[in-house]
Parts: structure tokens; sequence; C-alpha cells
């Protein structure tokens, strides 16, 4: 807990902050490295904002020559702003409009399709602004379920991609649009094994080859496979390397490795989940027959899945004293409460902890991917102080909101009790 005892004594915890992630981009620069080193230099290295779309980790990525992976147009925009050139950004998203199309073939973005009407927007787009789409289709491989079926998208039935079984028609697409040129592939996040993972694209690069011999060599020259590399959660969790998934990819799918394809990953958690670190001081103990409880500032506002979903995700902890250091004693189960005034709020629960006082910290760990990404307004809590930590010093990614930030945030217009809205009578 180096970093949070640094970032104390640096003065980076204030009175006002109940609470402060931390992302360490020391370790996001060596997951990145991981990535490029087993999928090559040559391979676009794009980062799934929606995993952390905080935009100096953004600006960061953008910096070390990685790319951007953007689940909408605003992500897009982040992507931007953050310094990545638009032939760094993959645009994927099942809902994009034809202003969004138009906007993507204009700057001369990768997009990824969806859907097969999705192709034929984007050709109706690329004509009319006489520009060649840069695109791929996106394929459901249909190879199975993991283990978190909420983030699983490789079913026989998924609302993402064009299923495998309509080979034909994707064939078909291929030979009437010459611009198509990728193949994109995302089988799930977390929980699907390295041989789903691996068969998944696997199926894919069949359809590439076969796609290639019957409309020539390097129809499809892009392919994109995607993120879903698992990490470790629990002590007991083991999950592959890049380099591993990138060995068992080479070895199913020799032709991937062999330059006939331009690649793509999108990895998202694997890159930034371990960097983050979220710290929560401890502001009441609660004692009952049988129940500890710890009410902690960080609750179903950042961790929503984790107390909405509390049997498919958790996160590591420590408890620290007021100075960051690792308290010890003997354990006991502890609740760990969040600050909402919902039930549910549990970011862990049964936590094995030394006995806690108020005033302690509590280290949350593996908290950089899908955690601040999918912050709650429910009950308009202020979002913590985010810490960079970077070569032994501190930058504040984000500055702690403000209750004016969230008044902000939740501003309408008052109605006028004598009506005079905006819309016409009838
Ligand atoms: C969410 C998503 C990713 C990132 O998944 P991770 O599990 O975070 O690596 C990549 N590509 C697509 C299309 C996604 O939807």
């Amino acid at each position: 807990m180096e970093m949070v005892e640094k970032g104390i004594a640096a003065g980076m915890i204030r009175e006002a902050d109940t609470a402060v992630v931390f992302h360490d981009l020391d370790m996001l620069e060596r997951r990145l490295g991981e990535v490029t080193t087993a999928f090559g230099p040559a391979a676009l290295a794009a980062a799934a904002i929606k995993a952390n779309p905080l935009p100096p980790v953004l600006a960061f990525l953008a910096g070390l020559g990685a790319g951007a992976e953007a689940a909408s147009l605003p992500e897009v925009r982040l992507a931007l702003d953050a310094g990545f050139t638009a032939g760094r950004i993959v645009f994927d998203s099942p809902a994009k409009t034809f202003e969004e199309l138009r906007l993507a073939v204009s700057l001369g973005l990768n997009v990824n399709a969806d859907n097969l009407d999705e192709v034929e927007r984007l050709g109706t787009v690329g004509a009319s602004l006489g520009r060649a789409p840069r695109a791929g289709l996106r394929v459901n491989p249909q190879v199975g379920l993991g283990r978190i079926k909420a983030t699983s998208v490789a079913g026989v039935y998924s609302k993402f991609g064009v299923p495998l079984a309509d080979r034909e028609a994707i064939l078909a697409a291929f030979a009437r649009c010459p611009w198509l040129e990728g193949l994109h592939v995302h089988i799930g996040s977390q929980g699907c094994s390295l041989d789903m993972l691996v068969a998944g694209v696997g199926a894919i690069y069949d359809l590439a080859l076969e796609i290639n011999a019957r409309l020539g060599a390097r129809r499809v020259r892009r392919f994109d496979l995607g993120g879903g590399l698992p990490v470790a959660y629990r002590d007991t969790d083991d999950p592959p390397t890049p380099g591993v998934y990138a060995a068992a990819l080479a070895e199913r799918c020799p032709g991937l490795f062999s330059g006939q394809f331009d690649l793509v990953t999108e990895f998202g958690r694997f890159l930034h989940a371990p960097c983050g670190l979220a710290v929560s001081r401890v502001e009441y103990v609660k004692r009952q027959p049988g129940h500890n409880t710890a009410v902690l500032h960080l609750g179903a506002d950042m961790f929503v899945r984790e107390c909405y979903n509390p049997e498919l995700w958790t996160h590591g902890v420590t408890l620290l004293s007021p100075d960051g250091r690792e308290k010890g004693g003997e354990r006991g189960t502890w609740h760990l409460a969040g600050p909402l005034c919902f039930s549910g709020d549990f970011p862990i629960r049964q936590a094995r902890l030394p006995d806690v006082a108020p005033g302690d910290l509590v280290a949350i760990h593996d908290v950089g991917a899908y955690t601040l990404a999918m912050w709650s307004r429910y009950n308009s809590r202020q979002m913590p102080r985010i810490l960079g930590y970077r070569q032994g010093r501190f930058n504040v990614l984000r500055e702690r909101e403000e209750p004016e930030d969230l008044v902000r945030f939740w501003r309408g217009r008052p109605v006028a009790p004598g009506g005079g809205g905006q819309g016409r009578e009838e």
C-alpha cells in the first residue's frame, strides 16, 4: 500500500476527501506493453474507452501509441479530444444513427458495423460523401456463453453482431460491398475461458479465410479480435496473460500473425482493472450480534455490478490505519456497506478483515475498469478525487465533485404553475 502511504504523506488525500481513487499509470504502461509484445507492434492496441473514460488516462494511452475503442459518439469525442488520430479510433456500437455514421466516415474512423442493415447505411453514407468507409463487420461466432451471462456476447443468440450461421448473407455482403474490409469479433468480458476466446476468434478467422478464398486475397484485411481478456479479482483466479492468449491464437489461427491481416485488439479490463485502487475512510462502525458493519463512502454509486450482482463480481480488500499502513490483528467477518440509502449497498460482502475502527481506510483493489466508468447518480453522491500515480508522483486526474456539480447535473427548467412549456397545444 505504498501508493496510499505516499499519497497521504504528500497531502493528496485532504480532510474533505472521504474517498479517493488511485490509477497507477506505470502499471497501465506495463500492461499495454504486454499487449504490444504479445500481438506485435504493428497491431493496433485499442483500449476500450467504456472500461475507463477518464480524459487524462486516455491522453496518456494516446501518448503511448495505443488506439481507442469507442462505444458511443461521445466516446469518439473523448478519444479525439485525448489526441487519438481518426485511424486509431474504432467505433463500435449496435445503435449507430445515420448522422453518427456520416460523421464517422467523414472523419475516417474505423467503424465496425454491427449488422447488415448498418452495412447498407454505411454504403449509402459513403456514396453520398464520395468516401469509402473504413469498415468491418461484427460477426457473432456463436461459441457459447461464459460464466457471466450479462457480459457474454457469443451465445447462439446475442443482441450483437451477425450470427455466424448467416454465413451466406455475410459472404454476399462482402461480395456486394468492395469497401467492406474487416471482420470484428468480441466474445465477452471477464468469465470467458481461454478455450472459449480462442474458439470464438478461430471461428471468425475461418470465415476470413473463406471470404478471401472466394472473393480474392486480402478482401478481409483487417481482423479485430475484440477484448475480453479476464483479470484476477480473487486470489484463486489465474487468468491467461496476453502472451499466453496470443500463443494459443497463433496455434489455432496461424495466418493471424503472418502479416496478411492488420490486427486490432480492444482490451479494456485487462489494461485498466489492476491499475485502480479505491480508498475510502470508514465513517462508522456498527456492531450487532453476529454482524459487524463498516460504513464507507463508496457503494452502489461506484460499484454498480458488485452491489447488484454480488455473486459474480468481487474485489480484494485491505484494511489500513489512518496513516495508510496495513493493519494487522485477528480477522473477523465484516460487511462493507456503502453510503447510499439503499439496502443492497454493499460493495463488498463478508470481507475477512482485522478489527475495523472509524477513521481507518479500506482499500478496494482492481477497480480500474468498469467501476468509475459506471458511476451512478443515484443518491447524488460526489464522485471522489481521482489521482494518477506516475514514477512516484501524483497528478489529480479529476478533482472531487462539489455539491454544485450535482446540482448542475440535475438542473432543468422550472415548470410555471400556469403551464407555458414548449410543446404546442393541439
Ligand atoms: C466491452 C468491449 C470490449 C472490452 O472488453 P474487455 O473485457 O474490457 O476487454 C471490447 N470490444 C467490444 C466490442 C466491447 O463491447
